[in-house]
């Protein structure tokens, strides 16, 4: 049987490397892999080739490379990387490519990560949040958001994914509880009191995987997809087991966090504050049933401590 070719960007990173792995691992799957990268070369790479994936170079700079990169395949997974350069417009160019590269190669399924653009919630300038940017209140979410736009407009089959924020961030993105002056434990979350859904990045890739399987009436839909929704005292509950010491929670404001001056934090500061304000819509989103539905192997968070706690920073 010849399989089908899905085309995955961001095969070398977190969520298009999850799909990958979530393809290659399932010897009866109808889906071959075709990992999308700019070095063919890096041990990313040539892990993913080992694996079985057809490692094919492309640069989402590039539009003839990604026209390449979708040629005479079935499907794609659609991901940029904000954090790579911090712009919304290279996002929103980079997301018009992809689209129309699609709708030109007649690709039957599409998944395009995004997330909401929280301007059609707050009006930037309207609030407390700062405008970020000129335009923006949540540059990595409200570009991604608007990009939607572009893959409804090529007409190609579409499921929109929304994500959740990665377990894997306080491995690798500088999250995990760090140590006071008294020497304790605290994991600051700038929510107050209010539920942040989650996810392992592995899920994604599973969840995502789901959406291909389900095929034509995943089209034209939108899927949130979390492990869990918790709040930061339920996270740092969790921290406990996993760093065998006490961990408290550490109820930032927004505004604080925005103030920590990492590159970035005042992005991820008004992320926080809207996703705090907006926590039902937020969750709602994000059906846990669905996601399990998607992905049976769907974990929790202290599943995916138990796996991951020898990885987390050391205080
Ligand atoms: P990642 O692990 O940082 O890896 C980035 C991937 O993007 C690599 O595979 C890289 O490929 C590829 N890439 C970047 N620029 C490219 C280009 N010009 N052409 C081709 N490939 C390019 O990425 P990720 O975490 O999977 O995805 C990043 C996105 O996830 C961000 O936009 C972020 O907003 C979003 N997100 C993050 C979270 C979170 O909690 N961290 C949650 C939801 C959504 P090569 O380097 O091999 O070319």
């Amino acid at each position: 049987m010849t399989k089908k070719v899905i085309t995955i960007f961001g095969a070398t990173g977190a969520q298009g490397g999850a799909l990958a792995r979530a393809i290659l691992s399932d010897p009866a799957s109808e889906f071959a892999v075709r990992a999308i990268t700019r070095k063919p070369q890096s041990d990313a790479a040539h892990a993913l080739s080992k694996l079985g994936a057809d490692v094919v170079a492309g640069d989402l700079d590039d539009a003839a490379s990604v026209g390449r990169a979708m040629a005479g395949g079935y499907g794609a997974f659609c991901v940029t990387n904000f954090w790579e350069h911090f712009s919304p417009d290279k996002e929103l160019a980079q997301a018009k490519t992809m689209a129309q590269a699609a709708a030109a190669a007649k690709l039957q399924h599409v998944v395009w990560s995004t997330l909401e653009d929280s301007r059609k919630f707050v009006v930037p300038g309207s609030g407390e949040m700062p405008v970020l940017m000129g335009k923006y209140n949540v540059p990595h979410f409200d570009a991604k958001g608007e990009a939607n736009q572009f893959f409804v407009a090529s007409g190609v089959p579409t499921t929109m994914l929304y994500t959740s924020f990665y377990w894997e961030n306080l491995i690798y993105f500088g999250m995990a509880p760090t140590r006071g002056p008294d020497g304790k434990l605290s994991f600051a979350l700038p929510m107050a009191d209010k539920k942040l859904p989650g996810i392992a990045v592995q899920d994604i890739g599973k969840c995502t995987y789901g959406i291909f399987k389900r095929g034509t009436v995943m089209l034209g839909k939108s899927v949130g997809i979390a492990g869990e929704h918790l709040t930061g005292t339920q996270m740092a509950q969790q921290l406990i087991a996993a760093y065998g010491e006490p961990v408290t929670h550490n109820a930032l404001t927004p505004a604080q966090y925005r103030a920590l001056g990492f590159p970035g934090a005042d992005d991820l500061g008004n992320m926080f504050e809207f996703n705090r304000d907006f926590e039902d819509a937020f969750c709602a989103k994000r059906s846990l049933s669905e996601s399990r539905a998607l992905n049976p192997e769907l974990l929790t968070f202290g599943a995916w401590l138990a796996a991951n706690k020898s990885q987390l920073p050391k205080q």
